[in-house]
């Protein structure tokens, strides 16, 4: 499973609010689930260490969410 892989675009709302491209504004993003401690430089211990993060389905801009 790749990083990028293919998915369909999707709305997201973020406690109620819909998500705009902080770019762009487009409201259709791309929904990756990232493993954090496959990034080098954090290595936390977390029970759960997964970030989502949101591609911008036009301009590709992440956004970035630690889950609560
Ligand atoms: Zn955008």
């Amino acid at each position: 499973m790749g990083l990028f892989s293919a998915s369909q675009p999707v709305r997201v709302e973020i406690k109620g609010n819909p998500l705009h491209c902080v770019i762009c504004q487009h409201q259709s993003f791309h929904r990756r689930e990232v493993q954090i401690n496959k990034l080098s430089l954090l290595t936390p211990d977390w029970a759960d260490p997964v970030a989502i993060c949101y591609e911008c389905d036009n301009c590709g801009y992440l956004h970035w969410f630690m889950p609560k």
